[in-house]
């Protein structure tokens, strides 16, 4: 077997790079991020694509979805600076985190950024106070459809419709330019017609913002595209063709400029994490279930694996009968147990020693990496 579309040819080099590196490690295939691009292009011809930074900030990644000619949405003035270093314009970011400082707003503003998101009061006097005349996305509290994703972005981040009419009125008033409603309908989510919900929403309040005269140009539909995992997903394509028709139905002639925020749906399946069985054990004799534990855990790049949300396939070259096994990391942490109640099955042959590959690791990995937690180092990522 040879996981996520990984031709036999593709699989063995994998293996044979990963033999002369010590683990864990984070190995990307810029090839796939190149081609995950192509197909977002292809099947979202009219929308803008602005990559979130934060599923893989690595250096590599950014330098190809900028000489793909990728937009950037960033979370912090630090992404900010990481992606002005790689030589991008201001013009191609958007400083998508509705959670800032004020004087970090006026630092990306004296940088070039005019294009930002809110939703609270609070925030919107501080762009217009450090960022006078700038762009504002406004973002749509989503919490009746993220509940549904793998990784709900939920309550945390959008406001009611009410009040998001009410922040437009005052961003207009304030001097700002309101461009167009946001929303994020949770990372992976594999429900399409949470889409639907989202658009048909915005659509409502297109027109209640319109009776105001003020007339948004733009939708920014987030992220949210989903990676396969042990569990699939439909191909982009149907995802695509699903919204593009939401839109066509909603919209038809008067649709507002699209923009998207892949972060997951983009790179996840371009990334393999590799690892090492470092120890073991059962906790009694007749224990039928294996503790295996292995050099990578949550606080070394699998995060998502908190309260199982994100499943990751764990793929061996060891061959034979498997059992049940609980999966765990490295650290003197209990927190550090990835899987415990979802079974996950290993060879019984299975050896310290022996590699894991843990697939689709491309997102929220290495940027999720703590720095020296218990000693250990961030997990180092290659390019392939
Ligand atoms: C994290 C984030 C994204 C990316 O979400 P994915 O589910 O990884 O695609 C997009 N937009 C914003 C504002 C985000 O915070």
């Amino acid at each position: 077997m040879h996981p996520n579309a990984y031709s036999p040819a593709e699989w063995e080099k994998i293996v044979a790079f990963s033999a002369t590196k010590e683990t864990p490690f984070l190995l990307v295939s810029l090839d796939r991020v190149r081609r995950k691009f192509q197909a977002f292009r292809t099947h979202f011809p009219n929308a803008k694509i602005y990559y979130a930074v934060k599923a893989n900030p690595g250096k590599e990644v950014l330098t190809l979805l900028r000489d793909l000619g990728s937009y950037f949405d960033i979370a912090s003035v630090y992404e900010l600076d990481q992606m002005l270093d790689l030589g991008v314009t201001p013009d191609r970011i958007s400083f998508g985190n509705t959670i800032k400082k004020a004087r970090h707003v006026r630092e990306a503003y004296d940088k070039g950024i005019r294009l930002f998101a809110s939703d609270s009061e609070a925030d919107v006097r501080h762009l217009a106070k450090e960022a006078p005349g700038s762009r504002v996305f406004f973002r749509l509290l989503m919490d009746a459809v993220t509940s549904d994703s793998d990784w709900p972005l939920s309550r945390k981040f959008g406001c009611q419709p009410r009040m998001l009419t009410e922040l437009v009125s005052l961003a207009a008033d304030l001097g700002l330019e309101p461009y167009g409603i946001s929303f994020h309908v949770g990372s992976q989510q594999r429900e399409i017609p949470a889409w639907d919900a989202a658009i048909t929403q915005v659509r409502d309040l297109y027109d209640q913002i319109g009776r105001n005269d003020i007339h948004l140009k733009a939708m920014n539909m987030g992220g949210g595209f989903p990676a396969d995992y042990l569990v699939k997903s439909n191909p982009l394509s149907v995802y695509a063709e699903e919204i593009n028709r939401y839109l066509d139905l909603h919209f038809g002639d008067s649709t507002p400029a699209i923009y998207l925020e892949p972060g997951r749906g983009l790179v996840g399946e371009a990334g393999v994490l590799v690892s090492e069985v470092v120890s073991i054990a059962k906790k009694s004799k007749t224990d039928l279930k294996r503790w295996i534990y292995t050099d990578v855990g949550i606080f070394n790049g699998l995060m998502e694996t908190v309260d199982e949300s994100i499943k990751y396939p764990a793929y061996t070259e060891k061959t034979g009968e498997t059992g049940d096994v609980i999966l765990a990391g490295p650290t003197c942490d209990s927190l550090d147990i990835m899987y415990e109640h979802y079974k996950y099955q290993l060879p019984l042959s299975l050896e310290i020693g022996d590699r894991i590959f843990w697939l689709s690791t491309g997102a929220y990995t290495a940027s999720y990496s703590a720095v020296e937690f218990n000693g250990f180092p961030p997990l180092k990522t290659y390019y392939l």
